[in-house]
């Protein structure tokens, strides 16, 4: 079994599942063991000036070994898995040679993984995978990154032929109930870039993602006696039902892929005194998202003027940004990415996020931070994998951006 493999496995062993309702920092404390576990394996290892700060992230600094300006170069993975299922007691299964067939994850509950269901399972027909058992999710997001991440450092370490600038790693908390980057104290972490290895099958790598914001608009009716309602009522649903198709069909999660936008609605909770529903604005152009809120804006003025002053309130607010005006000045370092990729022999495929992610929040805080691949499948659920194969050509991929910003 291969450095990362084992890495990986134990690793997924440590209940890391981080809980959005909590206050707290980290938001749970058990996120903490697999810190304090990791700078143990990180000192192992023999990097330098290791920590784990109060609020539990994890860094460590592996030297530069030699004098040429070279730039410092930062890895960041997150140690939280999602809220969305369990993560305790994870019990990996291993298929090998991988037939191309249905694995069955649980007999008992009959949990299969299907190609019909899953049909990227084809492209590791005899490689070998790592699942779940059906009854957790597996973690590959993001331990995966965490384990190839501490893999390349240790052979950067165990290889002193491979000259090197400073390299610096960091395990952050949270990531999943999207506080990841709040306490990442970019100023100590002194890299010049970085990458989250966050992203999901061979070849990902992204530096692009969405615009985001998110409204609440909240529609007031007037309720009366329905038998003495005439001329008098107002009843907010159906005034929330016609401002829900004023925003256009096409603009909708189910109708859109690649870079296209939306306006997603979360939830609508009304009764005839007050309605009040919960959106979600994403579009990875900042003129369109700039247009879609103010077009949503818009509204408010339009229906408070048919339907009196007041009626509708509309509140947006902004989430996070696209890092692409962050990545563009410092192109090199998606350019650099993609070339390490072709050089271990992986097809780099570039994507938009569709979604936020910690680099992009970081890449506002002054570490520009493009993403790139684990290797991982089905994210956040029981049918998460991930093939072996993928984890160690990640390995390769770090390696090899190390190895070519010291070749200039
Ligand atoms: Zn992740």
């Amino acid at each position: 079994m291969s450095k990362v493999v084992e890495r990986f496995l134990e690793y997924v062993k440590f209940d890391t599942k981080s809980d959005e309702t909590s206050n707290t920092v980290p938001s749970t404390e058990k996120q903490k063991k697999l810190g304090l576990r990791l700078v143990e394996e990180l000192q192992e290892i023999g990097l330098e000036n290791v920590s784990m700060d109060d609020n539990g992230y994890v860094m460590g600094e592996l030297p530069a070994n030699c004098n040429d300006d070279i730039p410092t170069i930062g890895f960041i993975a997150h140690m939280d898995t999602a809220p969305d299922m369990s993560g305790e007691n994870v019990n990996p299964q291993i298929v090998e040679n991988y037939d191309g067939g249905d694995i069955i994850l649980n007999k008992e509950k009959n949990i299969v993984l299907s190609p019909n269901d899953f049909p990227d399972l084809k492209d590791y027909i005899g490689k070998t995978l790592i699942t779940t058992d059906g009854t957790t999710l597996l973690g590959a997001d993001d331990k995966a990154g965490i384990a190839e991440i501490v893999t390349a450092v240790e052979r950067i370490k165990s290889n002193p032929e491979i000259k090197h600038g400073k390299i610096m790693v960091g395990f952050t908390p949270d990531e999943e109930v999207g506080r990841g980057a709040d306490h990442f104290d970019v100023e100590k972490f002194g890299a010049d870039f970085a990458y989250t290895m966050d992203g999901g099958f061979i070849g990902e790598l992204q530096f692009e993602n969405f615009n985001a914001a998110g409204a609440k608009v909240t529609i007031k009716g007037r309720n009366v006696h329905p038998g003495s309602a005439k001329n008098k009522m107002v009843n907010s649903t159906f005034i929330a039902n016609k401002f829900i198709n004023e925003l256009p069909e096409k603009d909708r999660p189910e109708n859109t892929e690649g870079y296209e936008g939306f306006y997603h609605l979360i939830s609508f909770n009304g009764s005839v005194e007050e309605s009040t529903l919960t959106y979600i604005i994403r579009e990875h152009d900042s003129k369109k998202y700039e247009e879609m809120m103010k077009f949503m804006k818009s509204l408010e003025e339009k229906y408070n003027a048919q339907y009196g002053e007041g009626t509708v309130k509309i509140e947006i607010k902004e989430q996070y940004k696209n890092m692409k005006e962050k990545i563009e000045p410092v192109m090199h370092i998606v350019d650099n990415a993609k070339k390490a990729m072709e050089e271990v022999g992986v097809e780099p495929k570039i994507l938009p996020v569709r979604g936020g992610t910690d680099g992009a929040r970081l890449s506002f805080m002054g570490l520009p931070t493009p993403n790139i691949f684990t290797g991982g499948h089905n994210f956040h659920g029981k049918y998460e994998y991930i093939p072996t194969h993928s984890m160690e050509k990640a390995v390769d991929v770090i390696v090899k951006i190390i190895d070519i910003y010291s070749q200039k």
